[in-house]
């Protein structure tokens, strides 16, 4: 299978999708040639056989630059690379444009849902992906979540492609169209990159862009930009809401999940989706699962038995009445505010690098803390942030001291809850968000299982 033969690609930041998209390309025919900024990433890029070299430097050779996400393109900060592809009129794009083009040249028939927005983007790009399995499809699921779009394997030609889009990957996109494309909302962030919030809109309005007639356009309607999105659009538009009705469209009355033609599901069924923010996200993912001709039932199954996302309020154990929550994916106070907004009393277990802010704007939720206690290099910070509040606390140092401390008190009665939802960046301790929840994840779990064995 060779869908690029004699392409010239070159492809900058050889990181986790860059180096394997390096090589997949070339193994697809395409002449590559590798560029990071790095010399020791470089060295690696040569000892896996590619060819490294500049594209900056000389005349820029080739005919399209594939630039890592977290690489911008838009001056003043544009990376050299990027610039150079402008002044050679190459395309700027990004793996998932690359992918698209590789599937349409083995099956035309396979069909691309693309899913973003502010918020609940993986949550629904996950259930999506989940429906379609559970139903028997052929489905892979990546993209910003996950394995990197060139990572993935090429299916059969009924094969379903679930990407989760960034605004950056959507800034990257040229051919790429979406049999179903899902906008979920838009609220401030990113906008240090996009410079406002309409430049970040039009950013994330691209998902639409190569949409005709034959494709179905999925719309939240609980913020007013989003809203105001369906104007204008090629595609068939199925309007979805957590809040409101949306006659003709999916939305959710109270728990209950809906259309013209009555309950979908109580969502009370599906224990991964709590709250109303996650009755948007079933919502659409409901509204792709249709498009994609799931029956009902289909629809139905699979929001029922949606697992949930690792680190995102994950319940990971529970022993003598008390549960363990992973949601370390909060690295900031914006995230741990909706872990602790979801539970009357926890056990909170905080810390790591601060952000800018600390946690003082988690203010409103100190009343529900019960035990803090702290971790990182910043637990001296967030400590003193609690002791002018009068929460009570202690720092903990690590996970494996924090964890049977903040047990010990919740199972003395002081709160139902063991909530780790971080408010604070992992670097200092982990390699990543991930390894800290997985972490925790293996501490409760085996204090659950000796407790409850000892039971
Ligand atoms: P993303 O991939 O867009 O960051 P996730 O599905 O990982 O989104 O959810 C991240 C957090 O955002 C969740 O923990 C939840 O608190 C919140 N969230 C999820 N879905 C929504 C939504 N539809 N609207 C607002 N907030 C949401």
């Amino acid at each position: 299978f060779t869908p690029f033969p004699g392409a010239r690609i070159a492809v900058v930041g050889l990181g986790r999708a860059g180096l394997p998209a390096a090589l997949r390309l070339a193994a697809w025919g395409a002449e590559v040639e590798a560029w990071d900024d790095r010399e020791d990433t470089r060295r690696a890029a040569a000892e896996a056989g590619l060819t490294v070299r500049n594209p900056a430097e000389g005349r820029f050779r080739a005919d399209a630059l594939l630039l890592s996400p977290g690489i911008p393109h838009i001056l003043p900060k544009a990376h050299p690379a990027a610039a150079a592809a402008r002044a050679a009129g190459a395309p700027i794009l990004s793996d998932v444009e690359f992918l698209y083009r590789a599937v349409l040249a083995a099956h035309s028939s396979a069909r691309f849902v693309g899913i973003t927005g502010t918020n609940g983007k993986s949550t629904t790009t996950a259930l999506v992906h989940h429906m379609l399995t559970g139903a028997g499809r052929e489905a892979a699921v990546g993209g910003n979540l996950g394995p990197p779009a060139l990572s993935l394997n090429i299916l059969g030609s009924e094969g379903v492609y679930t990407l989760e889009m960034s605004s950056y990957m959507l800034e990257r996109i040229a051919t790429l169209r979406f049999n179903v494309a899902v906008m979920l909302n838009l609220s401030p962030d990113h906008l240090d990159r996009h410079g406002d919030m309409a430049g970040y809109a039009a950013a994330k309005a691209r998902i639409f862009a190569r949409q005709t007639r034959e494709d179905v356009a999925v719309l939240g309607q609980d913020d007013a930009m989003t809203a105001a999105m369906g104007r204008g659009l090629a595609a068939r538009v199925v309007r979805i809401s957590g809040l409101s009705p949306q006659p003709g469209g999916i939305w959710a009355e109270g728990r209950l999940l809906r259309d013209d033609a009555g309950a979908i599901l109580d969502l009370a069924e599906a224990p991964a989706l709590p709250g109303s923010h996650n009755a948007q996200n079933a919502a659409a993912a409901a509204a792709a699962g249709f498009a994609l001709g799931l029956t009902r039932a289909e629809i139905a199954d699979g929001l029922r038995s949606y697992p949930g996302l690792p680190h995102r309020q994950e319940r990971v154990a529970e022993a003598r009445g008390v549960v363990f929550v992973n949601d370390s994916k909060a690295t900031n106070a914006d995230s741990a505010a909706r872990a602790l907004a979801s539970y009357d009393r926890v056990v909170w277990i905080a810390g790591g690098e601060a952000k800018e802010g600390g946690i003082e704007s988690l203010a409103p939720f100190f009343p529900r803390i019960a035990k803090a206690f702290l971790i990182g290099r910043d637990a001296p910070v967030l400590a003193a942030t609690l002791a002018a509040h009068g929460v009570a606390h202690e720092v903990a140092g690590t996970l494996e001291a924090a964890v049977p401390a903040a047990a010990e008190a919740a199972f003395g009665g002081a709160a139902p809850v063991v909530l780790l939802s971080p408010a604070c960046a992992s670097w200092d301790q982990f390699t990543g968000f991930d390894a800290r929840g997985d972490r925790f994840r293996d501490l409760a779990q085996a204090l659950a299982a000796s407790r409850n064995g000892g039971a």
